[in-house]
């Protein structure tokens, strides 16, 4: 491994005045580690030596960049340098530690270059339905990253690496042989969805899965507590006295992984608020999150027909399908108005398409939003937006409101008005009032099926009509 090679030909001495600040930005983001004895390598001291560079070596650092086009050549060169450097540095200074951290990054990269000689170019891999894209030497803005496969830490900067460009799958270059997981864009796409919205944590237990993680079918059991961690760098895990590695429940599948396959990631599980309107995020298997991650803004929950109860026991739920209703009314309104697609409404409102779609389907994403109250803001700022353009913006679209022909008064009124009723067979519109005097009885659905009878009399029997 580059990493071991790099890090154990210095000198232990140099690398002990290394500072050790071991602060995980990382607070939320969930990692191979988040519950154990993982701690982050000298690859984070490593990562953050290219902040500071000390005054007096401000003119060396040019001379010992690296940059995508160095040479192995070149590498070997500076290597070198930077060795003769460290070797003329008074020891525990600012500018050792500094070099020895450049002579660390130097020679991990010259270790990439001699075994990346080997193919010739990086090229996207399609390897069970991810398409890996390799990156290169970025600075990464959100923090550590992991390998999928090996859960070490991946040094974006000085490392070659890949990531899916479908679920976010990211491996080193030399894990890219060894990748198990199929890319949960296709899991998702087989299965047009979710896979688990009925049952809970459908847990089976360990002997179903043969003592086996469910993933990489390494070995794992709860035979025992004892801890040896294992220091060494991508290999923290925690192994019982059997040499089995602690089984980790995934609360969406139900399954049981080892710690390379699940991180503890925190997601919220669909089935739980489905069944429970329970929010509170569980821990995953990496295959999960990746899954629920891929699906969390899918409108692919048809939320009344898994529970209708939902509807009744949630307040805001059964608000926003009615407000979902009355957008699907405004939208007949607007996608025939030059005006409204000019103002662009009512695609380009803000609101997520689906909302004005369709009023059954729903994303996780809509129901935690729903929670937190920020669906709701969108929702209303974009009902309004669409009221006001129809009901008092725009001549053309308020000129196609309705009249109550049960009382002939001149009021326009449109469907989603609180005081207005919408006939469910022709659409026609009334003032609620009106409708319930009459019985819930529609004079026009009257006059047509008057007029059907009129005709099919008259066809029958060839006679004049009658009434
Ligand atoms: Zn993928
Ligand atoms: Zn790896
Ligand atoms: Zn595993
Ligand atoms: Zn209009
Ligand atoms: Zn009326
Ligand atoms: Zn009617």
């Amino acid at each position: 491994m580059a990493g071991i090679t790099a890090l154990t030909s210095v000198p232990t001495s140099e690398l002990n005045c290394t500072e050790r600040t071991r602060s995980n930005s990382s607070g939320t983001v969930s990692t191979p580690s988040s519950s154990f004895d993982y701690t982050p390598g000298d690859g984070d001291d490593i990562l953050k030596s290219r902040v500071v560079v000390p005054y007096s070596l401000k003119s060396v650092e040019a001379v010992l960049s690296l940059s995508k086009t160095t040479t192995l050549e070149e590498l070997t060169e500076m290597v070198k340098k930077c060795k003769q450097m460290v070797l003329e540095s008074d020891q525990c200074t600012e500018e050792r530690k500094w070099l020895v951290r450049r002579l660390i990054e130097l020679r991990l990269r010259a270790q990439e270059l001699r075994e990346m000689s080997d193919i010739n170019s990086l090229e996207t891999q399609v390897i069970l339905g991810h398409h890996l894209v390799p990156q290169k030497y970025q600075i990464s803005s959100s923090g550590p990253m992991y390998c999928d496969h090996c859960s070490a830490a991946i040094w974006t900067m000085l490392q070659s690496w890949y990531m899916c460009n479908d679920c976010g799958y990211c491996c080193h270059w030399k894990c890219i042989t060894d990748v198990r997981r199929v890319c949960a864009n296709v899991v998702a796409s087989e299965a047009g969805g979710y896979i688990f919205t009925k049952e809970i944590c459908p847990e089976k237990g360990l002997s179903a899965q043969l003592y086996r993680c469910a993933e990489c079918h390494m070995k794992i059991t709860f035979t025992s507590t004892k801890v040896l961690s294992l220091p060494c760098f991508g290999s923290a895990f925690r192994h019982t006295d059997s040499g089995c590695v602690e089984p980790r429940l995934c609360d969406y599948t139900g399954l049981y992984f080892c710690q390379r396959c699940h991180w503890n990631t925190l997601a919220v599980v669909p089935a739980r608020v489905i069944r429970n309107w329970d929010l509170e995020p569980r821990k995953v298997s990496r295959s999960a999150s990746q899954l629920l991650g891929l699906l969390n803004e899918r409108p692919v929950l048809p939320l009344e027909e898994l529970n209708p109860q939902l509807f009744t026991l949630v307040p805001d739920l059964s608000v926003l399908k009615r407000m979902r209703e009355e957008l699907q009314m405004m939208k007949k309104y607007l996608v025939f108005c030059p005006d409204a697609d000019f103002q662009g409404l009512p695609w380009r409102v803000g609101l997520r398409t689906h909302m004005i779609e369709n009023s059954a389907n729903y994303s996780m994403k809509d129901l935690i939003d729903l929670q937190s109250g920020v669906l709701m803001e969108e929702i209303s700022t974009a009902y309004d937006a669409m009221r006001n353009h129809i009901t008092e913006s725009c001549e053309l679209c308020h000129a196609r409101g309705h009249l109550c022909e049960i009382c002939g008064n001149n009021e326009v009124i449109f469907p989603w008005d609180a005081s207005a009723v919408c006939c469910h067979q022709c659409n026609a519109v009334h003032h609620r009032v009106c409708w319930s005097k009459r019985n819930h009885c529609c004079p026009k659905c009257m006059r047509i099926k008057k007029r059907i009878a009129r005709e099919s009399e008259n066809c029958g029997s060839e006679e004049e009509e009658s009434g």
